[in-house]
């Protein structure tokens, strides 16, 4: 029997890499699209010669394939964009189009074909939260002309698409908000915080500290991530669902926890706070409890031992 088929954009980077394996091992035929702007081909080693996985270097911002259309998906996943502060601050523009017009044109198929689309928004669409933690009702506090704007409000806009394609044409639509998320096949160069300090600790070089590193954030093993996608996948749900681990840290809890994982010689040294960088950041997971029956299962000090033993192996 044909297997389902579904695309992947974004296949190439940390998540959809890792959302990409998953549906192959659950008899998806997966079509994984990316231009490559931050993701990496290395990512895509443990299932590019899967017979049922098809690699398409392509951006969707500039529209599809006419043959796309003729196919027969069953899932759309659009998990395509540049994801953290300094790769987004270097493509603005990019950032702003994968969420707009590629979010548009993906959608377009899934109403020319009935395939469902999935939406890969994120905790970013709350900004600098006034409301803590953050549920999905909340609307956010987001500077529409700040620097993480290209970000904060182009998912704010695949949201607003999503859900007009959903009410004006039927589309059948699954949004995730996806909080701070780490684990294997990160790119040590994206500049986040779990990236950053880890490389540090390993070379002896001094943690970087954004501000006073008073701020929180959550943090998501990638495992626990794709495990509620797939569930989202099986339920009848279009409303949008909060995926992330409640356990919060400020960043220099984060920090004692690099040190305490990685014996390291390096000094701790303070850096400039980003404008706009959100203060306090943790899900409210209850809907996601109530509906998938789902809730992160990896902690912290396990999921960054996982992280750091393929950064070993695998990055130099
Ligand atoms: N941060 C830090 N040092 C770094 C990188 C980031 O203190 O080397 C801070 C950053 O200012 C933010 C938090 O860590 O408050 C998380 O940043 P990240 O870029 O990982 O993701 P964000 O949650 O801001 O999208």
């Amino acid at each position: 029997m044909k297997k389902p088929l579904v695309m992947v954009t974004g296949a190439a980077g940390f998540v959809g890499s890792h959302l990409a394996e998953r549906l192959l091992n659950e008899g998806f035929s997966v079509v994984g699209v990316d231009n490559l702007c931050t993701g990496r081909m290395r990512n895509l080693k443990s299932f590019e010669n899967h017979p049922d996985f098809e690699f398409v270097k392509a951006d969707p911002s500039d529209g599809l394939p006419d043959e796309y259309s003729k196919r027969n998906w069953s899932w759309v996943f659009h998990f395509a964009s540049p994801a953290s502060p300094p790769k987004y601050f270097g493509m603005p523009i990019e950032t702003l189009q994968i969420n707009s017009e590629g979010t548009r044109h993906l959608l377009e198929l899934c109403r020319k074909t009935g395939a469902k689309f999935f939406f890969a928004s994120t905790s970013e669409v709350y900004g600098d939260p006034l409301v803590h933690p953050q549920p999905e009702s909340y609307w956010g506090n987001v500077n529409p002309i700040g620097v993480r704007s290209i970000y904060d409000e182009a998912k704010r806009y695949g949201e607003a698409i999503t859900y007009a394609y959903h009410r004006t044409h039927g589309v059948d639509v699954r949004v995730i908000r996806i909080f701070n998320t780490y684990g294997p096949r990160m790119d040590p160069e994206d500049g986040r915080v779990v990236t950053n300090l880890m490389f540090q600790a390993l070379r002896n070089q001094p943690l970087t500290i954004y501000g006073d590193g008073t701020q929180t954030r959550s943090f998501q093993y990638v495992s626990d991530l794709i495990e509620g996608i797939v569930r989202l996948m099986g339920v009848d749900h279009s409303e949008p669902v909060n995926l992330g681990n409640p356990s919060e840290f400020t960043i220099l809890e984060f920090a004692n926890k690099v040190r305490s994982l990685i014996p390291t010689r390096s000094d701790t040294v303070y850096r400039p706070l980003p404008s706009d960088d959100p203060k306090q950041r943790k899900p409210e997971i209850s809907l996601a409890k109530r509906i998938l029956g789902w809730e992160p299962v990896v902690d912290l000090e396990r999921g960054l031992a996982l992280t750091l033993e393929y950064f070993k192996t695998n990055e130099d």
